[in-house]
């Protein structure tokens, strides 16, 4: 039988590509030929890598020169994506089809849900490929059925009031996503998710790849109506699962620069003993709160590896010369503006993630069993933030003072609960062992994930014959 060919979509940001193009990787082991698709800057800067054998990149358009950045109208940007990526991505398609590649699947990655819409329109099986945990789909997916209003007005009278939806752990307003607030920078991402369920429900057989596993999140796999998940995950590069690809080491897509000199410098410093900061590659903290953060980690007695990401990279260093206290902070840590955080987090030396809780960042600190200090910004991460505190007890989340800042003293209280002596951080450690032991187990061949996604792939093969 020809090998299937498979189209890999992602939206340009690097924790949708992250997670798409491990998948696209899993998809070239069955034989596959792939195509992986992003807009704009990020095709430009993969385009420039060399792709394994089987998988290529192709692009289509954000309208934008610079991609998503800090400080972009992301209205606007979200509109043109809406449209040109629509027009664009169904020439791509097309195109592939008058050379005689019909995809047997198009994959797409959140908040680009049109994509199914061009898939359909083609006639073409299409799947989403959800980069948060369940528990989120599972929240929009009740929020869009009949919880709306309770879910907005949560907390609104008693802040402690807290909402049991089947099947999820209890929710305050503190832990459901920010974009229900009509006034969140990212609230457009809403009507996106509306749209994706609306595709959920004229598809006759909807099923979504979850970057989670069975164990993980046993029951809110189980939730959404006519939707089969399959939880897939970890998607990390495979060397930092046990070795099973020892070269597959990194995602393969940094959309951001950095060197490696601090792999050296990790290698000098006592087991466990490292902590790490890492805002992503989004969220950006203001100067007060880089302030209260460099006072907290300089307040232990622990080395630092802190990211502070310069989002026009040709100024390296320009934000890092805004702390005050920038000499005592390079004397007692390191501050880079990119790492291979996988490769960081696998490190023995590290022993603590001070979050944002991403759920990349989140998951795969997760897998390398490094507890962490959850120190949400916006989004999914207030969510991500509570099940690692709550459901899995593998870290402490910050709490914010009435102005919003999360001060140097709260953030040395988590982190002397986190690697400190005391009961709770050694509970936190124990779980962040086990959960490191059942993410291989899930991801191992013949793991509840590898099932999973094979039992789907084999869904597609028939489909395709
Ligand atoms: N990342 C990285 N180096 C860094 C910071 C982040 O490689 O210095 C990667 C990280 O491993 C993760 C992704 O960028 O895969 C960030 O995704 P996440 O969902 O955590 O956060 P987002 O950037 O979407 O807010």
């Amino acid at each position: 039988m020809a090998p299937l060919n498979y189209l890999v979509v992602a939206f340009p940001a690097q924790g949708l590509i992250n997670p798409a193009l491990q998948l696209a990787k899993r998809l070239l082991h069955t034989g596959a030929h792939v195509t992986f698709a992003t807009a704009g800057s990020a095709y430009h800067r993969m385009a420039k890598s060399d792709p394994p054998e089987g998988l290529s990149f192709a692009s289509f358009s954000d309208g934008s020169e610079e991609g998503l950045r800090p400080g972009i109208d992301l209205e606007q940007y979200m509109a043109d994506i809406v449209r040109l990526g629509s027009e664009t991505l169904r020439d791509l398609v097309v195109t592939s089809l008058n050379e005689g590649c019909k995809f047997a699947c198009i994959f797409y990655t959140t908040i680009i849900p049109w994509v199914a819409q061009v898939a359909h329109s083609l006639q073409i099986p299409s799947t989403l490929v959800w980069v948060q945990p369940a528990t989120l789909l599972d929240i929009y997916y009740y929020y869009f059925d009949s919880y709306g209003d309770i879910i907005r007005n949560l907390g609104k009278d008693d802040p402690s009031a807290s909402l049991h939806l089947p099947g999820l752990p209890p929710l305050t307003s503190r832990d459901v996503p920010s974009f229900f607030t009509p006034e969140n920078q990212y609230a457009f991402s809403l009507p996106l998710m509306r749209v994706q369920f609306k595709v959920f429900k004229e598809d006759k057989n909807p099923r979504v790849l979850v970057n989670t596993f069975d164990a993980l999140e046993p029951r809110p796999l189980k939730v959404i109506g006519n939707v089969t998940m399959f939880g897939i995950g970890p998607l990390i590069p495979s060397a930092f699962l046990d070795g099973q690809d020892p070269l597959d080491k990194s995602f393969g897509a940094d959309l951001f620069r950095g060197s490696k000199d601090y792999i050296q410098w990790l290698d000098t410093k006592p087991e466990g003993s490292v902590i790490y900061v890492s805002f992503g590659s989004i969220s950006v903290l203001s100067n007060a709160q880089k302030e209260e953060m460099a006072r907290g980690l300089l307040s232990t007695s622990h080395p630092f590896l802190w990211v502070i990401r310069n989002d026009k990279e040709e100024e390296v260093g320009g934000q890092e010369d805004q702390l005050s206290c920038m000499e005592e902070l390079e004397q007692k840590g390191m501050i880079v503006p990119w790492c291979s955080q996988v490769e960081v987090l696998s490190h023995a030396s590290v022993g603590c993630f001070v979050t944002h809780s991403g759920w990349n960042s989140t998951f795969e600190s997760l897998t390398c069993g490094v507890p962490m200090v959850a120190f949400p910004q916006w989004g999914d991460q207030q969510t991500n933030a509570m099940l690692v505190e709550n459901e899995w007890k593998v870290g402490v989340r910050v709490n914010t003072n009435e102005r919003g800042i999360v001060e140097g003293d709260e953030i040395k209280r988590c982190l002397e609960l986190v690697v400190g002596d005391g009961e709770e951080g050694e509970e936190i450690r124990r779980n962040a062992k086990k959960w490191k032991g059942l993410a291989r187990e899930a991801a191992k061949e013949g793991g509840s994930s590898d099932r999973n996604l094979n039992a789907f792939l084999e869904e597609i093969q028939m489909e395709a014959n």
